[in-house]
């Protein structure tokens, strides 16, 4: 395909891609594995297998979006079996066409205990206050933020204020706690959400945190914050203009890793790739 007499970069991405932005899940995709990113994004080839883990986490976030939903509407917090309904509705809502890979040991049986452990541990937690008013939840940001890229799409978990706050914050559901490189690693994220929302509410100051529920016996919750710092976020910024231009230029080649490729949908077309 060509793009060359293509002028912006919104027309390129839709040239390429069917969609005139980019989501930074694209962008992470990308920088995990560019083959992965191009059979998602580009050639659309349809995903015959997903993780469990994937689904679990989607449906975890089901669970709490309900919870923050109805708080953010002033109404009562749902209570357990709610929540756990809707964790259900998640999983029945899934493409019954795409094998589901579970790991070793785990069922659907194994990770509803699991799922109503978590869910518990959030309801109790100092995150299920949300950390002040809710003003968004799931909620989709969109804002031409990097040069010469096309705009960047996220979907922020939660947003609330306080007074002099604005305070974004992303759930991640983790196989135990995570460490501060862990954070550190998985910072750009949130400096890129930190730059799509600055317009929300001009003039307080951004808060942003990982909360990281763990899939445990015991799950723990633990909040990390991210410093807005403005050179991490000058080289995020450059990161997603480096991806952005890879991809412009069609640069995809395989990147196999056991922790990329484990759970990858493609391994038979990437078998198959011949550059
Ligand atoms: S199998 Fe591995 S190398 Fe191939 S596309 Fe998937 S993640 Fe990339």
């Amino acid at each position: 395909m060509s793009v060359l007499a293509i002028e912006s970069p919104s027309d390129i991405a839709s040239a390429l891609t069917g969609r005139d932005y980019i989501s930074y899940s694209a962008i992470s995709t990308y920088q995990a594995c560019p083959l992965r990113y191009y059979f998602r994004y580009i050639a659309k080839l349809p995903e015959k297998t997903v993780s469990a883990a994937l689904i679990f986490g989607g449906a975890i976030h089901r669970a709490v979006e309900l919870h923050f939903r109805e708080v953010m509407a002033g109404n009562p917090a749902p209570d357990l079996d709610m929540m756990l309904a809707e964790y259900q509705t998640a999983w029945a809502e899934r493409d019954d066409s795409v094998q589901v890979q579970f790991g070793k040991g785990e069922s659907l049986d194994t990770l509803g205990q699991l799922a109503e452990r978590m869910i518990a541990a959030l309801q109790q937690s100092d995150f299920a206050a949300g950390g002040g008013k809710i003003i968004g939840v799931e909620e989709e940001l969109r804002s031409s933020i990097v040069p010469g890229c096309p705009e960047l799409l996220a979907r922020v978990d939660l947003i609330s204020e306080t007074e002099d706050e604005l305070i974004a914050t992303d759930l991640k559901t983790a196989r135990s706690r995570w460490s501060q490189s862990q954070v550190d690693s998985s910072a750009g994220q949130l400096l890129i959400y930190s730059e799509l929302a600055r317009n929300l509410a001009p003039g307080k100051k951004l808060h942003l945190r990982f909360v990281v529920v763990t899939k445990a016996k015991q799950p723990s919750v633990d909040s990390h914050d991210v410093a807005v710092d403005p050179a991490r976020i000058v080289r995020t910024k450059r990161t997603v203009q480096r991806v952005w231009q890879s991809i412009e230029a069609q640069q995809f080649y395989p990147a196999p890793s056991p922790l990329n490729c484990a759970a990858c949908p493609f391994k038979e077309p990437c078998r198959r790739w011949q550059g």
